[in-house]
């Protein structure tokens, strides 16, 4: 969905990068994050200070990762005990993003386990993974539990304002973000973590330095590079061009959610989720929820597997039993590219 957005900023948004650069493994020497490209770190402080959407000045700790499916991990690592006799029960309420529980136990880590649906798990050893506006059905979210010893772990990925009225500044222990979705740079692979305390950013460093030994760096100063249009837009615009990624983006989805509302009434079997509108600080205005994903139900009693059924029409969605829910819904990617996001619709439109 974003190409165009970037074809259209031209060389603006280019890097290169000469042979003999970047060849160390340390970034920067100076910070806990030694391995974070100083310029990304500023670019991503800036953004959020732009957007309004987290906390994230230099009292908190910015780590870099590759895509924040990394830095999920770390957080797994660093909020697990390392000496427990147990391992930590991963939860998050339902319908909940389909990668959580394989990456929590594809390596049956003694460390944590998956534990499903946050409303039904009972206990005080948690990892809640709050992600907001949630994939897959773009709900707003805060954690469901709440006991001394729990933690939780923000999924930030949505929260930017093409998908979502920016309510207020997010302040939480550990917050994710990927440059995916803020920008659609998803092949790039980076995601970044903003964290209040220490002992859990060094252990979440740990885990990568382990794991990959920091990050690309090629790929931190092309996100930074990246990052740097976005605010500029907003901060010190180009008379002669407007470059504004986020009005990009709400202006796509808008377009594309009323094309999907119209197709679901037209098709009359399914039903997707609608939401109230509020006041984003951001744009000034009262704005819509207009959420990456549709997280259809199909109404007719003899669908079961929404999946396979609409596999027969020629969608490909995900079944609702990855999120944690009945196989009768299914999630949408609202963000391809045109031509199939338009020939999605009307084949949508005339099911019945
Ligand atoms: N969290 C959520 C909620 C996501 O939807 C995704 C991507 N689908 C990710 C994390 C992973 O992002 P990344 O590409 O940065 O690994």
């Amino acid at each position: 969905m974003y190409e165009a957005f970037w074809k259209s900023a031209g060389a603006a948004a280019d890097i290169s990068i000469a042979s003999w650069t970047s060849l160390s493994y340390f970034s920067d020497v100076t910070n806990l994050c030694w391995f974070l490209e100083p310029q990304l770190a500023h670019q991503i402080r800036r953004l959020h200070r732009l957007v309004g959407n987290a906390v994230a000045g230099e009292d908190r700790f910015i780590i870099v990762g590759t895509g924040s499916s990394q830095l999920f991990q770390a957080a797994l690592y660093a909020l697990s005990p390392p000496d427990a006799a147990e391992p930590m029960s991963v939860v998050s309420l339902a319908p909940f993003y389909s990668t959580y529980p394989p990456l929590t136990d594809y390596l049956r880590s003694p460390l944590h386990k998956w534990a499903g649906d946050a409303s039904k798990f009972a206990g005080d050893r948690y990892i809640e993974l709050v992600c907001t506006p949630n994939n897959p059905d773009g709900s707003i979210r805060e954690a469901v539990l709440c006991s001394g010893e729990g933690k939780t772990v923000h999924d930030l990925a949505y929260y930017w304002p093409q998908y979502t009225p920016i309510t207020h500044p997010a302040d939480h222990d550990i917050m994710l973000f990927t440059l995916s979705k803020t920008t659609g740079h998803a092949g790039s692979r980076i995601g970044w973590a903003v964290v209040k305390d220490r002992a859990v950013a060094k252990r979440m460093i740990q885990y990568i330095e382990l794991n990959t030994i920091g990050v690309a760096r090629e790929a931190q100063l092309r996100a930074a590079k990246i990052l740097q249009l976005v605010s500029d837009g907003y901060e010190s615009p180009n008379p002669d061009k407007e470059m504004k990624l986020f009005d990009f983006g709400r202006q796509k989805l808008a377009a594309r959610w009323h094309k999907l509302t119209e197709a679901v009434q037209a098709s009359g079997i399914f039903t997707a989720p609608s939401f109230e509108p509020a006041f984003c600080n951001f744009t000034g205005d009262v704005s819509e929820n207009l959420p990456a994903f549709a997280w259809l139900k199909c109404e007719k009693e003899e669908v079961e597997d929404l999946e396979s059924y609409l596999k027969e029409k020629g969608i490909m969605v995900r079944g609702g039993s990855r999120f944690g829910k009945e196989a009768r819904y299914a999630r949408v990617s609202m963000v391809d590219h045109d031509e199939a996001f338009d020939l999605f619709v009307q084949r949508l439109a005339a099911m019945s």
